[in-house]
């Protein structure tokens, strides 16, 4: 018995389970993060296979039975985000978010603003100009994007003032453990330091739109001191490191 529902989602991961089957992780807009079993998709033969890549928005039916994961009976694609897929430098932007989303969501439970994130980055992701190189962990879009997420997930960094002494100016670092900015004379040794451009340029991430990450011209120095910030929130936060940051 069991019972079959529709959702939303974007598939963030599949890896390969038995012979012919392979498990999703998808990101719905109903329950958050789930897993799905899609079974016979490596066949030539599958009806949906294609529909299910990383990256995928879809429409799922999913049919809950008595285990723990559910079975994908049907899939239908809402945008399969060719762009992202096709370009190698986009593929590499659009999987670093893909796992952070993995990363910072891990429970089954609904984020409807998490799912719009996911969705909204990927359709900016499609929009990357054609023959943009780089490191993908410096992209503007790529680090706005992880903001965003550690702001929804409440570990965005708190850059107004000195978390130690509430000082406003002469802000020199980010002191993870405490989740925001310091000062000179409250910066212990393990603080990151921030340059006043990199300072300028947090905010201006969490700010903007992401679809106007990429425009904003942000210097080297602003997404270096970014990146610096995601990296040691997630440790400080989650205990965990990104592999598509450290490419
Ligand atoms: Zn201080």
């Amino acid at each position: 018995m069991g019972r079959t529902v529709k959702t939303e989602g974007v598939v963030l991961r599949s890896f390969r389970f038995g012979e012919a089957d392979r498990v999703l992780h998808v990101y719905t807009r109903d329950r958050g993060r789930i897993g799905a079993l899609a079974k016979g998709v490596r066949k030539t033969t599958s009806r949906f296979g294609a529909r299910l890549e990383p990256l995928s928005h879809v429409e799922l039916l999913l049919h809950q039975g008595s285990g723990e994961l559910s079975t994908v009976t049907g899939a239908s694609l809402v945008d399969a985000h060719r762009p992202a897929r096709e370009d190698p430098y986009r593929l590499s932007v659009a999987l670093v978010g893909a796992e952070a989303m993995l990363r910072l969501f891990v429970e089954e439970e609904r984020n409807e603003r998490a799912f719009e994130a996911i969705t909204r980055f990927l359709s900016a992701v499609d929009a990357i100009e054609p023959g943009a190189r780089g490191r993908a962990a410096l992209d503007p879009l790529a680090l706005g994007f992880q903001l965003k997420l550690l702001w929804l997930s409440g570990y965005d960094p708190h850059l107004e003032a000195c978390v130690e002494c509430g000082e406003v100016t002469g802000l020199v670092g980010y002191l993870p453990r405490a989740g925001g900015a310091v000062c000179a004379a409250c910066s212990p040794p393990e603080t990151v330091s921030l340059s006043p451009e990199g300072l300028r340029g947090i905010h201006a991430l969490l700010r903007s739109p992401l679809a106007d990450a990429r425009g904003l011209g942000l210097g080297e120095r602003a997404v270096r001191d970014a990146l610096a910030v995601v990296v040691a929130a997630y440790e400080a936060h989650g205990g965990f490191r990104l592999r598509t940051l450290s490419a």
